[in-house]
């Protein structure tokens, strides 16, 4: 079984041993951010005493992949195809009259004094909702769309959020503009796990047609449970813990940024993005805030697992030798992977080449693809390295696709300060599996074995 909220899976985690408590004050400004790193990848953390601020804040809570999947109440390997089987099978939310998040409604809060949240980087414009899912409407089908943004708090009661041209929320944002209306958003912070992990979805798996309340009800299994918003015509997970409701302001855009992003890097220059102003909010009597630190392996993972299963199910109906995909975390979970499939010809190796380079959502900011044999484990950096040390031929067995460019990967930005040109970058695509073309060969590759070893 999947969590149904927040408090019980960081419970679940301390008494598996996967959460520390810091007991110290804490600063929101970098002080959080030092710990994040320090305990990236190793633990979950629960801050008890923030400098200035009553509320505790939970980070690192998808700190491996093993966290992952106990999230979901699964094992590792049952992931990713329960992502995929979730995306096609939604589930009907169940309608509830209240909720832990309506313990306290309030209209009128200065979130700025109220919530504790972090300035994470030197250069950050300031302090970022950086782990909070927005939950939307389209206005035309009333289907709800669960999604990520990075939230610059840059008033008490005003945020500037950073939505991609190519999102479902910036369709639905362009939609309200056009009658010159406000989009309704609800943002939240700490539901459960499984919606949390949903508001990474890639637009292709889970398309603008279907509700992706319905969707993490599927993943969860179970519905989930929604409560109405106090301010604003939306629906909301019962169990978060809590909810900051608002409109985003039609046709204005203001400056945001530089963030420290995912890619350890700044996002910079600053971007023209929505404004969303703050109507009301309501959270539990003792709410934990939930922080997510950019780049750390629990910012990549909510990315990365979600297009792993995208790039996969994409891939082999393109190319059906296609068994596993693997998004590493050394390359942040979006520019590198490794393609593993069942190879009967010579050619295969390409074509998943080209299906895990295509502009399709997930696969469009990978630049470096190695495919391996079903003998590699593509999840283990040393058995990939060692099929590229003992399979690549690097005058034969290497791609280039050249004129590509991601606004995300500092080496090949399709956007510049000055806006007046590109700089392109290219993709590259290696074959690391054994070459079919002389049989007599194959024996040459194969892994030595210990008998009676397994
Ligand atoms: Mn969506």
């Amino acid at each position: 079984m999947s969590f149904r909220d927040l408090r019980s899976f960081l419970q679940f985690l301390e008494e598996n041993g996967g959460l520390v408590r810091i007991r110290e004050e804490v600063p929101p400004v970098y002080g959080i951010a030092r710990v994040e790193r320090e305990y990236d990848g190793k633990s979950a953390l629960l801050f008890e005493r923030v400098k200035g601020y009553e509320i505790p804040v939970a980070a690192n809570i998808f700190f491996s992949r093993d966290c992952v999947a106990h999230a979901l109440g699964l094992e590792k390997a049952e992931v990713t195809e329960a992502i995929i089987r979730a995306a096609k099978n939604p589930t009907r939310v169940n309608e509830v009259t209240t909720g832990p998040v309506k313990e306290v409604v309030a209209k009128k809060v200065n979130l700025l004094d109220f919530l504790p949240i972090p300035k994470h980087f030197e250069k950050d414009v300031g302090r970022y909702i950086s782990g909070g899912v927005i939950i939307a409407k389209d206005i035309e089908t009333g289907t709800r769309n669960v999604s990520f943004a990075r939230m610059w708090m840059k008033e008490e009661n005003k945020i500037i959020v950073m939505i991609n041209y190519y999102r479902h929320l910036y369709a639905y944002i362009q939609k309200a503009e056009a009658q010159g209306r406000p989009l309704e958003v609800a943002i939240v912070i700490g539901p459960d796990p499984v919606v949390w992990l949903e508001g990474g979805m890639p637009e292709r798996l889970v398309p603008g047609d279907m509700d992706e309340l319905e969707v993490a009800g599927s993943l969860a299994g179970e519905p989930i449970d929604v409560v109405r918003c106090e301010s604003i015509d939306l629906e909301v997970p019962a169990n978060a813990e809590i909810v900051i409701e608002g409109e985003v302001l039609p046709n204005i855009r203001e400056s945001e940024g530089p963030f420290g992003d995912f890619s350890r890097v700044y996002d910079m220059p600053p971007r023209l993005n929505p404004v969303i102003e703050i109507k009301a909010i309501t959270h539990r009597k003792n709410p934990v805030f939930l922080d997510c630190l950019p780049g750390s392996v629990d910012n990549l993972l909510l990315g990365g697992i979600p297009r792993e299963a995208d790039l996969l199910d994409f891939a082999r109906k393109a190319v059906p030798c296609v068994k596993r995909i693997h998004l590493t975390t050394g390359g942040c979970c979006r520019f590198h992977a490794v393609v593993q499939i069942d190879k009967k010809f010579d050619f295969e190796p390409y074509h998943a080449i080209m299906a895990v380079l295509s502009p399709t959502e997930a696969a469009r900011d990978i630049k470096w693809v190695v495919v391996v044999d079903r003998d590699v484990d593509p999840s283990d950096p040393k058995d990939v390295e060692w099929a590229i040390a003992t399979r690549v031929r690097w005058d034969q067995d290497l791609v280039t696709i050249p004129k590509m460019a991601s606004t995300l990967d500092p080496s090949s930005k399709g956007r510049v300060p000055s806006n007046l040109k590109l700089i392109y970058g290219a993709k590259v695509g290696m074959d690391a599996t054994i070459p079919l073309e002389h049989p007599e060969f194959v024996a040459f590759y194969q892994k030595t074995e210990v008998p009676g070893e397994d």
